[in-house]
């Protein structure tokens, strides 16, 4: 009877050229952006997110009863299931979907041998400069103005930039010594280059294709901040796609047109998330192209995700250090190459922040405020929430059935306090797509009124047919 939230198809995907030559160099600030959809801008978004976020349990600072630790976050009961949602759209379009691409679940403690060969020992550098009037430590290349501290507004205080190593160094096993040394990894996508030939070797797969991860990453920010933007400890899904050296400039292309339109198939609007390919001056030594997603956060235009094309130099580097045959045998064509290799990088928490802003709406329903998470429902925390009119056995008990008919197929809320007024509105503020009333009519009609969550229309079907029609509104 209504429709789904609207979603962007792949018709609406433009050319890589037209978004590589028209939009670069636009950067908001403010207070405030205008979000999608909206009549009105709004204001203090970024806390309304955070506040929102700890009042309805999807991210709360970690360790609060110990009066906190700088920078890191726990997802609450309704955070760990979005977050969860993310990682999961991004994994069934990047493995599920395709037959090009298989997954791996790398370790996080590493030897430094790996971050020798990858360069990250010598370069996985930020410049990190002191104010001598406050003390307060800042990352150079983010300052506004790099010779006056954000701190404390002095001008000519900061110190010369020396390159601070992000990297999180550890000990592994009991005995202290540099043979102990392990690093947790600061990317995940080393675990693709170090698995590349054990992948070859029993998966089939052959150039073009990819191998694919999702898990946690640690970097010694100089500078986290805005709430789970930039942590220390963050996850991250990243692919590696390998392919014969002569093809990498057209799977740039395409990985720069996949990777975009993934964030608005989501439900972002395509005017407030576009591609941003690197300038000359910003790319790394062995990359031809590097673009980044960005998205208009409140403070601006900000990295989602980077795409870039880094030619043979990982797994180069990793035979010169290993001593290890890292090629590729063409046996069709008698031919021995390093594969090159384009890599879609994201942050899936930075991400999830991104979903959180991109559908926070507020509005005004009968001379009240509501606000709404218009999430896709895939990214939505709960498909559904079983709502019983009463809190009475009568009424509790056959909902209670119905909840445990659909359990099995989704993630489904279940609350009976409160008026059921309430109980909408907090089900709109974490996103829930439709809330499912048991009434006192139920038990005569055996139908529920399901209630969508933007529109607000509500339709009666029989509670027999709910299975079927979620799934027919969930695809
Ligand atoms: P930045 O310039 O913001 O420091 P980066 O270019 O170093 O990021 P990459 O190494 O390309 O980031 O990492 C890929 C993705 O991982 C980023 O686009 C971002 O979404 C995520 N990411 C990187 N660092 C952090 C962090 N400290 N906290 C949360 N997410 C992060």
């Amino acid at each position: 009877m209504f429709a789904d939230t609207p979603h962007v198809s792949a018709g609406n995907r433009r050319p890589i050229a037209n978004l590589l030559d028209t939009e670069i160099g636009v950067r908001g600030s403010g207070d405030y952006v205008t979000m999608p959809g909206m009549a009105e801008p709004i204001e203090d978004l970024f806390d309304k997110i955070v506040n929102l976020s700890k009042r309805r349990g999807i991210v709360f600072p970690s360790a609060e009863i110990y009066g906190g630790f700088r920078s890191t976050y726990d997802y609450g009961p309704v955070g760990v299931l979005m977050l969860r949602n993310v990682k999961d759209a991004w994994w069934r379009s990047m493995v599920q979907l395709r037959s090009d691409v298989v997954g791996l679940d790398a370790s996080i403690l590493s030897p430094p041998a790996i971050w020798e060969a990858s360069g990250h020992l010598t370069n996985f550098t930020d410049p990190l400069v002191d104010c001598r009037k406050c003390g307060v430590r800042h990352r150079q290349d983010k300052l506004d103005d790099p010779t006056t501290c954000p701190s404390c507004g002095t001008t000519g205080q900061l110190t010369e930039p020396r390159q601070f190593n992000l990297m999180f160094k550890t000990q592994a096993g009991p005995v202290q010594d540099e043979g102990a040394v392990a690093y947790l990894r600061p990317e995940t996508a080393q675990g693709m280059f170090i698995n590349f030939a054990n992948v070859v070797n029993t998966s089939r797969k052959r150039p073009p294709f990819g191998i694919a991860q999702i898990g946690k990453s640690f970097r010694n920010e100089i500078t986290p901040g805005n709430f789970v933007f930039r942590t220390r400890e963050f996850e991250q899904m990243e692919m590696e796609f390998f392919v014969p050296p002569e093809e990498a400039d057209q799977w740039y292309e395409y990985w720069c047109n996949e990777r975009l339109s993934w964030y608005v198939e989501h439900g972002m609007d395509p005017d407030n998330v576009r591609l941003r390919p690197h300038g000359d001056d910003e790319l790394s030594h062995y990359s031809s192209g590097t673009s980044d997603v960005e998205f208009q956060f409140p403070w601006g235009w900000d990295e989602l995700e980077g795409i870039a094309n880094r030619g043979d130099y990982d797994l180069t580097q990793h035979i010169e250090h290993s001593g290890q045959k890292l090629e590729y045998f063409d046996q069709a064509n008698d031919r021995r190459y390093i594969p090159h290799v384009i890599e879609p990088a994201a942050g899936a928490t930075r991400t999830m922040m991104a979903f959180l802003m991109a559908a926070y709406h507020e509005e005004v329903v009968n001379d009240e405020k509501r606000t709404v998470l218009r999430l896709h429902h895939r990214i939505a925390p709960y498909k559904a929430a079983v709502l019983p009119l009463s809190k009475k056995p009568e009424l509790t008990g056959p909902a209670r059935e119905l909840l445990a008919m659909l359990q099995p197929h989704w993630l489904v809320d279940y609350d009976e306090t409160q008026a059921i007024g309430r109980r909408y509105r907090r089900q709109d503020e974490i996103g829930t797509p439709y809330c499912i009333t048991f009434d006192f009519d139920s038990l005569e009609d055996k139908a529920v009124t399901v209630r969508e969550r933007d529109s607000m229309e509500q339709v009666r079907i029989p509670i027999a047919d709910v299975p079927t029609w979620l799934s027919e509104h969930l695809v």
